[in-house]
């Protein structure tokens, strides 16, 4: 479980880019947060992950208070936008860095490895070199090297917004597909309203680091709680 309770952050210690959010994400739930650009989704995500302090405000993960643990005490793995590889590794030790550093043994980074890698496809990449391969087969190690991870919450920044649309929707389904698997707590951040309705068991309106509406996807569309929101999703009038 990740609780947010009035989470605040303001970078510069007067304007507020996000404003007292709060929400509890379940247990295997994927939680979408969406909104326009610059409305603080990636703000909420690093503090989640530990990455950014916590102005104001407090975060539980898995019942404890978590705002000042460092980002290795949180039992989470993440997703960036700009999934940066290691050009000078193989696939197969780009997947596995993660494991070396905790020091994990070596029999078991392997299994993971391959494991990881028949669930993503990328069995017959692993000796590749990341400059040798497609847009979304990069995508794919990025996602292996977080899921190897076998942390139980996986936070995601826009993981897909790199590839074409068709990729994109393939990627979607079998995110979900991998989630559901391993019964993952995804927290994920787009600004697409498309990619939000479709993922999301839940999913979190952002503007100008406010929350605007907390629902499933159906609810939100049917019910959007203000012309923000449905202006945003694009409910019927
Ligand atoms: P996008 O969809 O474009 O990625 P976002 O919803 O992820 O946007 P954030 O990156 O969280 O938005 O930014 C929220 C606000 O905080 C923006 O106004 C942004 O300019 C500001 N901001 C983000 N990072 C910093 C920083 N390191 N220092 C100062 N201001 C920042
Ligand atoms: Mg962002």
């Amino acid at each position: 479980q990740v609780q947010l309770n009035n989470i605040c952050k303001s970078y510069d210690g007067k304007k507020q880019v996000v404003s007292n959010v709060s929400v509890t994400i379940e247990p295997g739930e994927f939680f979408v947060l969406v909104g326009p650009s610059g409305c603080g989704k990636s703000t909420i995500l690093r503090m989640i992950a530990g990455l950014e302090e916590i102005n104001g405000g407090e975060l539980r993960i898995g019942g404890n208070r978590a705002n000042h643990f460092l980002p290795s005490e949180r039992e989470l793995s993440m997703v960036f936008q700009n999934y940066a590889l290691y050009p000078h590794m193989s696939v197969a030790d780009n997947i596995v860095f993660g494991l070396d550093v905790k020091k994990v043994p070596k029999q078991e980074r392997k299994r993971r490895c391959v494991e990881t890698a028949d669930m993503l496809g990328l069995t017959d990449y692993l000796d590749r070199k990341p400059r040798h391969l497609s847009g979304g087969q990069r995508q794919r190690v990025a996602l292996a090297r977080a899921i190897v991870n076998e942390s139980p919450i996986c936070l995601m920044d826009e993981p897909l917004s790199n590839l074409d649309a068709k990729l994109r929707a393939h990627m979607r389904a079998e995110i979900r597909q991998i989630q559901r698997r391993l019964g993952l707590t995804i927290i994920y951040v787009t600004h697409d309203q498309v990619e939000a309705m479709t993922m999301g068991d839940r999913i979190m309106v952002l503007n100008e680091g406010e929350v605007q509406q907390v629902g499933p996807p159906l609810d939100i569309y049917n019910y959007p709680a203000n012309p923000f929101v449905a202006t945003f999703i694009g409910s019927p009038a």
